[in-house]
């Protein structure tokens, strides 16, 4: 026993040292109890365990882990995603990749529903999507649960992001998607079919770009944010060959930092994709980049390498 007198959740709040929203949320997650009870019983007392624990997760919130750490979990797109410190916190900038990726692709082919029958069917083969470097596999597994016509593979380099991605598919009871382990390209098998759609949201921060010290990126792991001297090493990566993985027509999709627009279209130019444009975030700062390999069919076909 503490010894201390029982304090109440308001009075918790109250102490915290953290904007509203935070300790919010903190309370929330320790208290097992939604918004709205908090509010009614706010002058009701915590017992001493959890009023501790609030405390110890207050700590961490004040030295900058994110808040999505703390409680293990932060939305995208309306879902609620499983995160841990291996996989990047979901940012609402990645839900406009997902939604120019859902612009972007073809218009479902559904069969008029036939006379007596339940519903429409898809007639089409399914649109093949790969998600390179998923994390906590937030673009795949939405894309996945947006279109059921649609068949996603994702990759990541980190094993232990694999582990979050596929808990959070199963959680969300998404289609089945196919995982593979891997430094982009080369987590493919070898054979891999081509894809309609390649969206990644890459590590796309220089090694020594001091953003990386701040508080709110400190505790992500830093393979998800940077890869290497310019920043841009990791996009070309994933653009030099992307010929021989898209299908004629198909389209990829980019998320970048706000200073790399004018890069990113010259290389997706330069390797040879057409339509490229930059798309800007909701603070009006270019933020995806897209390109489409031309329809028409080249003869031999590009392989991968
Ligand atoms: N695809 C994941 C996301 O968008 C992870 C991205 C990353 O680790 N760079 O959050």
């Amino acid at each position: 026993m503490s010894g201390q007198p029982a304090r109440s959740w308001d009075a918790l709040q109250a102490a915290a040292g953290l904007p509203r929203l935070d300790a919010r949320a903190l309370l929330e997650h320790v208290s097992g109890r939604p918004r709205e009870w908090l509010v009614a019983h706010g002058d009701e007392p915590a017992i001493a365990p959890v009023a501790e624990q609030f405390d110890a997760l207050a700590a961490r919130r004040r030295a900058g882990e994110p808040l999505a750490y703390l409680t293990g979990y932060r939305e995208f797109f309306g879902r609620r995603f499983t995160v841990n410190r291996h996989v990047l916190v979901p940012r609402p900038e990645t839900e406009g990749l997902v939604e120019a990726a859902l612009k972007h692709l073809p218009a479902r082919q559904i069969a008029a529903q036939a006379p007596g029958s339940r519903a429409a069917v898809d007639i089409a083969a399914p649109l093949r999507v790969l998600d390179l470097g998923t994390g906590s596999g937030i673009i795949a597994i939405t894309l996945a649960l947006a279109r059921s016509d649609l068949c996603l593979t994702a990759t990541d380099a980190s094993a232990q992001a694999l582990v979050c991605a596929q808990a959070n598919a199963e959680r969300l009871s998404a289609p089945p998607i196919d995982w593979y382990q891997g430094d982009w390209w080369a987590a493919l098998p070898p054979g891999t079919p081509r894809f309609d759609m390649v969206v990644s949201n890459p590590p796309y921060l220089a090694d020594d770009d001091p953003h990386l010290d701040d508080p709110a990126l400190r505790h992500e792991p830093t393979g998800a944010l940077a890869c290497g001297p310019q920043g841009l090493e990791a996009i070309e990566q994933i653009v030099a060959p992307i010929l021989a993985h898209l299908l004629p027509g198909g389209w990829l999709l980019l998320e970048h930092g706000f200073k790399q627009g004018l890069d990113v279209r010259d290389r997706l130019t330069q390797a040879g994709l057409s339509e490229v444009v930059t798309l800007a975030d909701l603070q009006g700062l270019d933020r995806i980049s897209l390109g489409r390999r031309p329809c028409i069919p080249v003869w031999p076909e590009p392989v991968p390498v």
